[in-house]
């Protein structure tokens, strides 16, 4: 048998290329654009995407050679799944690899916008000098997150571990999902030597909308914004809104709107509609906590997801060798 190829093109963790050149595959970690894809990757037999890459219809059935498609992470709205399982190619994704990493972020976003610090941090390199006192004053107006609400809309894996880092931070946790009834979450705590067990049954979108003073989602991508213009009158005035998920799911311009009048006090948003080039009144918001959709991107994330991969690639070719 010929030696298996993987095209890496959105990059593979170190520990991932060396579990797979280990096992005796070939690693190629090149990214090539889209226009040049259908060329190159003819004579590979895996790719392996993060969300950057899109592998579509055309780009299947332009490389016959193609066996496996691997994602790392979890949404896999960038591949034709239905149709390469249709054309027998086998399709893995690593769900579970990145979700503290997402769950994290989503704090690093309601800290900032408890605490000012996305006005601070764009205003101190320019007037930190001159305007100390001033900004000292601005940013002094921020508050604790300790026994404020957070509703999580979509309680699968990240949902759940969000509600676990908000528990142990001493919040009120509600959260909606129409497919998950309720969920224990279990917190290690002391190094793993003592759980914390709590019980959590979901709501009704409505409920979480009129309670929660922050909202965070976690769901797939939809079609339908799940917050629109609509919406917007049923949030807790001042509510923060969080998307980590996938751009889009708080409608952009009704978020400007709330923002605008006061209904909407803040957003922390990773992911955005027409990514990599996202709008410019969402990028000058100043009152928009930023990041370029690194949710699911930590060393941690990177390291587990690449293991993961390579261990389901490996695996794969054993399945089907003699
Ligand atoms: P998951 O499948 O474990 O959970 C998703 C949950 O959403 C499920 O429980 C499902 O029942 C629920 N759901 C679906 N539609 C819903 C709706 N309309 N209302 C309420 N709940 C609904 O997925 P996960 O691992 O928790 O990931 C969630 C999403 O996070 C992914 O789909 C992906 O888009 C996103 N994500 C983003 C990054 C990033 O880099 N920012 C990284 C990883 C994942």
């Amino acid at each position: 048998m010929n030696q298996i190829r993987i095209l890496a093109n959105d990059g593979i963790d170190e520990s991932g290329k060396s579990m797979l050149e280990t096992a005796g595959f070939e690693v190629v970690t090149t990214h090539y654009k889209a226009e040049e894809l259908p060329e190159k990757l003819k004579t590979f037999d895996v790719i392996t995407v993060r969300s950057a890459t899109q592998v579509r219809k055309d780009l299947i059935d332009a490389c016959p050679n193609l066996k496996v498609i691997g994602r790392g992470g979890v949404g896999m709205d960038n591949i034709d799944v239905e149709y390469a399982k249709g054309k027998g190619l086998a399709v893995y994704n690593t769900p579970a690899a990145s979700s503290r990493s997402v769950a994290e972020l989503v704090f690093a976003h309601v800290f900032t916008l408890e605490r000012l610090m996305h006005v601070a941090n764009r205003a101190m390199p320019v007037s930190g000098q001159a305007d100390f006192a001033k900004l000292k004053k601005q940013c002094s107006e921020g508050s604790e997150v300790l026994g404020k609400t957070i509703g999580i809309i979509g309680f699968g894996r990240i949902g759940q571990e969000v509600a676990r880092m908000a528990l142990g931070l001493g919040m009120n946790v509600i959260a909606s999902d129409p497919y998950v009834k309720e969920a224990v979450i279990e917190i290690k705590v002391n190094g793993a030597l003592e759980k914390l067990k709590v019980n959590i049954r979901t709501v009704d979108l409505m409920t979480l909308f009129l309670q929660s003073e922050i909202i965070t989602i976690h769901i797939p991508k939809a079609d339908k914004p799940v917050v629109g213009r609509e919406e917007l009158s049923k949030l807790m005035k001042g509510v923060l809104l969080i998307n980590t998920a996938r751009g889009g799911l708080f409608d952009e311009d009704a978020i400007l709107e709330g923002l605008a009048s006061g209904q909407i006090g803040g957003a922390g948003i990773d992911v955005f509609i027409g990514e990599p080039t996202p709008r410019k009144e969402i990028l000058s918001h100043p009152k928009i906590s930023l990041s370029p959709h690194i949710g699911g991107s930590t060393a941690e994330a990177q390291e587990n997801v690449g293991k993961e991969l390579a261990g389901l690639i490996i695996g794969h070719f054993a399945s089907k060798s003699p």
